[in-house]
């Protein structure tokens, strides 16, 4: 670990997050010979790797491509185990690259970054932490991640429990022994549909609070297939290159045609067959118009909702963990290994919190509106403030004093999701407006810092200092990808995509859903045209 004793004051870069991205960026910063440093909060590398520790964390993206392409000796010799990588996995290869390249010792551990101020005077960012640094640096990098302000419950009292309690995203590092004991979880999305089968293993008894159903689909998930692992190392760069290309950051062949074009009976074999491929993209991708058309969606969510009733043997309890109200896909749609399956123990139990909100948390366990249940634990699966809370925890001030709190309070603007007008030498990695969240999200993290680093060489080469986003290519660039959102389901949908799982955030569909190759062809251009729509001096 660095220590503020090994901190200089001045620095090339201030980078903020030691996941994928910071340490990503880090490695290149270092290439273009600067100086920098990187500030992580928690004790360890591994961002999202590092937090989310609770049993049955995993990636929904296969381990072939979760992981990063820059290295492609690493990309040789790493060996997966799993068809999806669990937590420790992908924990233990984001410490691997950050030893094999020698990371650590620009990366200060334990240490929040509190503030950033740009001084037009001298040009440069004034960045402090919660450990008394206070760096002078030419550009800030915030990779803070879109997923790393856990979000907590919405009703009063956690402070009044007197059991433990666990966010799934902050779990303890030494596992948590629940045996004999009685556990709620709070939450049904990816966090608490991945926690739910395993909890219910080691817990006397389950009581699952569910807001909204989701739907979930099956991983199939299990020791990797060597065969495939050697197919895909034999041609990982032409693999690689076709998911930079593809919609989500991972090749998959394109649909060609309407789910309503098929009879049901095609149309089923498809689902069918998709569904056993036990990924999130196979149903999903199965037609042109699932994520745009009503009509077509309810196609493949009446496919999901009928594998569910056949799944759960309790028909009250199946049709409570049924999705309604919202199209397939437009939630972040789950992966779960015997999520449903759960449900048919005797001591795992489904509260609908949509028939009986929950209303406080109380020294012994749960109020409902209809009665209090007791437990020895709790596990809160209540997702997070995504994709602006952790720059908005940050007091980040650009020209004039702005602050970026201001400055997104309708909601986050920004040119590609990579810059904001008014705030210069400021970048955002898989910042809202870019394809982010809607990806293969290492693919993004690695297209974004390419394109920084290649930026930020083009600056040193032509003896300029600084570079902002243009507030007329921010507006045109937001426009656009509020239209791109538009012409889908997404927006019609409560989901954290839009905001609205945090009461009183602006309802923005945050994400560029144009595709993971066109976002990527865009930038390419922008540089190709001297960095159009961007202010260089
Ligand atoms: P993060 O990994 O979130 O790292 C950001 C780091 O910044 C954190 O360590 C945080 O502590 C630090 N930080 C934030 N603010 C500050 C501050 N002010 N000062 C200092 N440090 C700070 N993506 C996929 O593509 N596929 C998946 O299947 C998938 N599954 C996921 C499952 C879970 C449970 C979660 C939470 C996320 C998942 N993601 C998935 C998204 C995942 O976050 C990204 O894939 C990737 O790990 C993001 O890397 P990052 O470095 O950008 O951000």
């Amino acid at each position: 670990m660095s220590s503020s004793s090994t901190v200089p004051t001045e620095l090339d870069a201030v980078v903020v997050g030691a996941g994928f991205s910071g340490l990503y960026m880090l490695y290149r910063l270092r290439e273009l010979g600067m100086s920098a440093r990187v500030f992580e909060a928690g004790d360890d590398v591994g961002g999202t790797w590092y937090w989310n520790r609770y049993p049955g964390a995993r990636c929904d993206v296969e381990s072939m491509h979760y992981s990063f392409s820059f290295d492609p000796e690493l990309e040789q010799e790493w060996e997966w185990t799993e068809k999806y990588p669990s937590q420790p996995e992908i924990l233990a290869y984001i410490r691997h690259v950050a030893e094999r390249h020698d990371l650590r010792r620009d990366v200060v551990l334990s240490t929040r970054v509190t503030a950033a101020h740009f001084d037009e005077g001298s040009r440069r960012w004034t960045v402090r932490t919660d450990r008394g640094h206070v760096v002078s640096a030419r550009y800030c990098v915030l990779a803070v991640g879109c997923l790393s302000v856990p979000k907590a419950p919405e009703v009063p009292g956690l402070e009044n429990f007197r059991g433990s309690w666990y966010h799934t995203s902050q779990w303890p590092e030494d596992d948590v022994d629940f045996s004999g004991q009685r556990v709620a979880v709070i939450g049904t999305g990816s966090s608490g549909i991945q926690a739910i089968p395993i909890l219910a293993e080691r817990a006397a008894e389950l009581t699952v609070f569910q807001r909204t159903a989701n739907f979930c689909l099956p991983t199939f998930n299990g020791p990797i297939d060597r065969e495939m692992v050697s197919e895909i190392k034999a041609t990982y760069p032409e693999v690689r290159e076709a998911g930079r290309n593809s919609g989500f950051g991972i090749a998959i062949e394109a649909p060609t045609r309407s789910a309503l074009e098929v009879s049901e009976d095609e149309r089923l074999r498809t689902y069918e067959e998709r569904w056993n491929r036990g990924n999130l993209t196979g149903v999903l991708q199965a037609y042109t118009d699932l994520l745009t058309d009503q009509a077509a969606n309810d196609t493949a969510a009446d496919f999901v909702r009928d594998r569910i009733r056949e799944t759960v043997t309790d028909p009250a309890t199946a049709e409570k963990l049924l999705p309604r109200g919202h199209a397939f896909g437009t939630k972040r749609p789950c992966l779960g290994t015997g999520y449903y399956e759960t449900f048919n123990r005797d001591d795992v139990h489904l509260v609908d919190l949509r028939e009986t909100p929950l209303v406080e948390i109380t020294e012994r366990g749960l109020r409902t509106s209809e009665r209090e249940y007791e437990f020895d634990s709790i596990v809160l699966a209540t997702g997070f403030d995504a994709m602006t809370g952790a720059f908005l925890a940050i007091d980040i001030r650009g020209r004039d004093g702005l602050t970026l709190r201001e400055k997104w309070s309708q909601g986050p603007v920004g040119y590609l999701g990579l810059g904001v007008a008014g705030f210069p030498n400021l970048f955002t990695i898989t910042g809202p407006g870019s394809p982010s969240v809607l990806s293969n999200m290492i693919v993004s993290i690695e297209q974004h810092v390419d394109w920084i680093a290649g930026l930020l060489s083009h600056l040193d080469a032509n003896g300029l200092s600084t570079v902002e986003a243009s507030e007329a290519a921010e507006k045109e660039w937001g426009e656009h990808v509020r239209e791109c959102g538009e012409a889908t389901l997404y927006p019609k949908t409560d989901s954290w995509y839009m905001g609205a799982n945090v009461p009183g955030k602006p309802r923005v569909f945050m994400a560029y859903i144009g595709g993971v190759g066109v976002y990527r062809e865009k930038c390419r251009e922008v540089a190709g045209n001297g960095y159009e729509g961007f202010v260089l001096q």
